[in-house]
């Protein structure tokens, strides 16, 4: 018996064998051996999780009905079967205070919830492969300059590199999804230290990005009137064309100006 698909859980199946090694053979931390899965449905990427013995596998699932399939059909892997929401996980507690890799064929609809909380996380999860809509996809992995850069972009590019990896048909899955897909792979980039004011930076990036056509002079005013009076070059451009370097750089800009 096969898991009835069901939309509000995003579930579509991945039926290609080949797709689904090529997914998991795109980890390449070597050092990293305990892996959460998000999401595994019927175990299509977990079969081939659990033939590397180098591997401890965990998997994380909402669905019901999927995680009795796993336990039918995964019995090696027993309490690493968590049901629950990987959204409301404690990952330090439940799986592990060392570093561990992240891999998942994504439910769409949260996609950009489960990268903020990787962000959150990021000292744990220096790797994460997994299969998301192709625009979002696209947009991880795009640098300034191009018009899907925002504010995802920027966030995961301050801690990860970013790669594309491949695309992947609707055809391949059961049922097929409405939009392409796409598999990506973060990498930590090891910095430890943002140099400027987190909170700062998260809140000028978001700013900057909800009025992406206007000069950042226009769009930075409410942090201070003041802004006007700042000689910064990089005022004068758009949020779309701002590297994360150059983020920081605004945000210590910004910081100075409402601390004094
Ligand atoms: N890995 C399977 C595959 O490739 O065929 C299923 C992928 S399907 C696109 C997404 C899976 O994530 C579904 O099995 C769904 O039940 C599960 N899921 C949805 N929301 C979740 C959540 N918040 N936490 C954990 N799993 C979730």
């Amino acid at each position: 018996m096969s898991v009835r698909a069901k939309k509000f859980l995003g579930q579509h199946f991945l039926t290609d064998q080949n797709i689904a090694r090529d997914i998991v053979e795109s980890l390449v931390a070597t050092n990293l051996t305990r892996i959460l899965e998000i999401g595994p449905g019927m175990g299509v990427l977990t079969n081939f999780l659990l033939e590397n013995k180098n591997y401890e596998t965990y998997v994380i699932e909402i669905d019901h009905e999927s995680v009795v399939y796993l336990h039918n059909h995964f019995p090696q892997l027993k309490d690493r079967i968590i049901e629950g929401d990987f959204l409301k996980l404690d990952l330090a507690e439940k799986i592990s205070q060392q570093p561990f890799a992240l891999i998942g064929n994504l439910p769409y609809n949260i996609s950009s919830q489960i990268f903020f909380k990787v962000l959150e996380n990021r000292e744990l999860v220096p790797e994460v492969v997994c299969m998301l809509q192709k625009e979002v996809a696209q947009r991880i992995c795009s640098g300034p300059g191009s018009k899907v850069y925002g504010i995802l972009s920027v966030f995961l590019q301050a801690w990860y590199n970013t790669e594309y990896l491949f695309s992947v048909p609707e055809y391949v899955f059961d049922p097929p999804p409405k939009v392409q897909s796409a598999v990506v792979r973060l990498t930590t980039n090891g910095r430890t230290e943002l140099g400027c004011s987190e909170k700062l930076f998260f809140k000028v990036v978001k700013q900057a990005f909800n009025q992406r056509r206007k000069m950042l002079r226009n769009s930075l005013k409410s942090f201070s009137p003041q802004i006007e009076e700042l000689d910064a070059v990089l005022l004068t451009r758009r949020p779309e064309q701002l590297s994360v370097t150059e983020f920081i750089e605004l945000t210590n800009n910004i910081e100075i100006l409402i601390t004094h």
